[in-house]
């Protein structure tokens, strides 16, 4: 369900920890109607105090676009600029299609693009091809990652059944590229895929980051086994797909399908363009 909160509210928050490397995270919305079954966020205080079910909202941020371009203003005026969109939900939610918060955002970041240094948007939903005039115009000071964590829709069912198909993100991902907007497939959490996974993602994206259960929840893997993500594998698919290496290997096999200084790892693969560390031997540490 889709609430509309009258306040106005901030709409960027001081950042640092995981998403060190930015200023700020922006999160349009408040839960996340995707309700992925391995998402950390539900774990969360901000999601324990609700006492919903994860996945059965997202309450809508207005923006009143006069307010919003006050606060991006005064962020300029005290000094870098660079924002993760969003951290603790999806900013194409499907009330988005109504809503147009996210487009919204966007649009007072295109008008003025220098309020901007850097833009991450990371989603899963077809939606953001709509925004890709907004996009455009923010030339290289934005990556949109879209997240696809397998090409096998079995899979994405199995742990994520109310998210988008990977046909639709495939598609989305296409669309972006085309019209020239720098893009990231996002293999996070990796998750079981077929042999022909490597090779899709090196046609689709300009850079991909990689990232699993045992670095990627901030816990050390803790939080994702307390979510019970271990029992979304299939007996055969354990040995391959569930334990520390697996994200290493898996970017071992990428590096035979594209260039290595495109591949990144961990905490890596989520920093502005312009900070991160490439994937190579010997160093994947999420701190490299
Ligand atoms: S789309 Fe992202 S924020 Fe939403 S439930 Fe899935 S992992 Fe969590």
């Amino acid at each position: 369900m889709a609430r509309s909160t009258k306040r106005k509210r901030r709409l960027l928050t001081r950042t640092g920890g995981y998403l060190a490397g930015y200023d700020y995270t922006l999160n349009p919305f408040v839960g996340c109607a995707y309700g992925c079954l391995y998402c950390y966020v539900q774990a969360l205080p901000i999601a324990r105090f609700r006492r919903e079910r994860w996945g059965s909202y997202a309450d809508i941020k207005p923006v009143d676009p006069e307010t919003w371009q006050n606060e991006l203003r005064g962020a300029r005026r005290r000094g870098a600029t660079r924002i993760f969109m969003s951290s603790s939900t999806d900013p194409y939610q499907p009330a988005e299609w109504r809503a147009g918060v996210t487009r919204s955002v966007l649009m007072t970041m295109a008008a003025e693009p220098s309020l901007v240094d850097f833009l991450f948007v990371q989603t899963r939903s077809p939606l953001v091809v709509r925004d890709i005039d907004l996009l455009k115009a923010l030339g290289d000071r934005v990556l949109v990652s879209v997240t696809l964590e397998t090409d096998r829709e079995d899979v994405r069912r199995r742990f994520a059944p109310h998210a988008p198909t990977v046909r639709a993100r495939i598609r989305a991902l296409e669309s972006l590229r085309a019209a020239g907007i720098p893009v990231q497939v996002a293999v996070a959490p990796l998750l079981p895929s077929s042999p022909d996974f490597p090779h899709l993602i090196a046609s689709l994206a300009d850079f991909v980051a990689i990232d699993d259960w045992f670095v990627g929840d901030g816990a050390r893997g803790t939080r994702s086994l307390a979510l019970g993500v271990d029992r979304l594998y299939l007996p055969e698919e354990r040995d391959a797909w569930f334990h520390p290496r697996a994200a290493r290997t898996f970017a071992q096999r990428l590096a035979d399908a594209m260039a290595r200084d495109r591949i990144y790892l961990h905490q890596q693969g989520f920093l502005p363009t312009n900070a991160r560390h490439p994937f190579d031997e010997g160093n994947d540490s999420p701190h490299a």
